[in-house]
């Protein structure tokens, strides 16, 4: 009700502090941001530990803004949302991800990009026509891309989300199920979620080697969601010993500060010598 309260007097309100300020000029200028193309997207590798190669990267959005410079997610998405600037923005973070792949088959680069989706955006009921329309228009197969969905995006909007994704898995996109683990690890729904990957939220894996309860819940995850012929994707990975922990529990694929952090496009064929060189 605060929240409520407050954006809808926000104008009126004496009280105004910085944050409210800086979120009102936000919101203003999401519309000239989308229009002169001013969101980029950073790209993340995950590594598949059997072949100890790069098999994709997610793509994190960020804000190159002309007088503030670089401005990270955390800060513009959930305004976004309460805005209804996310579905614009989602739509230009999907057709940046369609025009890298194909700039990447172009050199040679075969590789898969992972989008993170709001909930908001999965409710729409073109969310589906509008991905595989952006796929179509770049020439990019549909496998390359995947789709970073969390518990809560899917189920609030059961039918709808639900329907979304089982289109654009049969069509054959990738969706995973981000963050799980965070808040609450809903096993309950595992079994019948459109997801054929699962990512162990950062906050678990940071507490491997500080809390045993936190180490069984990792490991009790990897097993089931084998057992459920999930892929299991570890994110926030950041020392060798957390790698270690992770490999012994089966864990597939593995993304963090250990091997990278989130870089802009032109350093990813770079960072690929790289790694196979080593
Ligand atoms: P997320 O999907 O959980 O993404 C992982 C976040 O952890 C990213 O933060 C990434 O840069 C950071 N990270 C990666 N490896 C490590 C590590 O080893 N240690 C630590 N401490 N952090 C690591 P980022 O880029 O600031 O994004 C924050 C969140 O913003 C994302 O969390 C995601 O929920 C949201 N987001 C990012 N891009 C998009 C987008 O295009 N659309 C939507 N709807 N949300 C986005
Ligand atoms: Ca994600
Ligand atoms: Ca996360
Ligand atoms: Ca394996």
């Amino acid at each position: 009700a605060k929240r409520a309260g407050r954006g809808r007097y926000r104008f009126f309100d004496p009280s105004l502090n910085v944050a409210d300020v800086q979120e009102f000029y936000l919101e203003q200028a999401f519309g000239e941001a989308l229009a002169k193309h001013q969101f980029v997207l950073h790209y993340q590798p995950q590594i598949d530990l059997d072949s100890m190669s790069v098999t994709g990267y997610e793509a994190l959005v960020r804000w190159k803004h002309p007088d503030f410079g670089l401005i990270y997610p955390d800060r513009f998405i959930s305004i976004a949302e309460r805005s209804g600037f996310i579905i614009g923005l989602g739509e230009e973070v999907i057709a940046l991800a369609c025009r890298q792949l194909a700039a990447w088959g172009d050199e040679g680069l075969d590789t898969r990009v992972a989008v993170n989706v709001s909930a908001i955006q999965l409710s729409q009921p073109h969310f589906s026509s509008m991905v595989l329309r952006q796929l179509a228009e770049t020439g990019v197969e549909t496998w390359r891309l995947e789709l970073e969905i969390t518990e809560t995006a899917i189920l609030e909007k059961e039918s709808m989300a639900i329907a979304s994704l089982e289109t654009l898995r049969a069509a054959g996109l990738g969706v995973s199920l981000d963050d799980f683990g965070s808040g609450y690890a809903g096993f309950a729904h595992l079994q019948s979620l459109p997801v054929n990957k699962l990512k162990i939220d950062r906050g678990l894996i940071a507490q491997l080697s500080n809390s045993h309860d936190d180490s069984l819940i990792v490991s009790f995850t990897i097993t089931l969601a084998k057992r459920l012929s999930l892929r299991v994707v570890a994110e926030g990975v950041e020392t060798a010993e957390q790698l270690v922990y992770l490999r012994l529990a089966g864990c597939d694929l593995v993304q963090g500060y250990h091997f990278s952090r989130p870089m802009p496009a032109e350093q990813v064929a770079e960072f690929e010598r790289g790694f196979h060189a080593t």
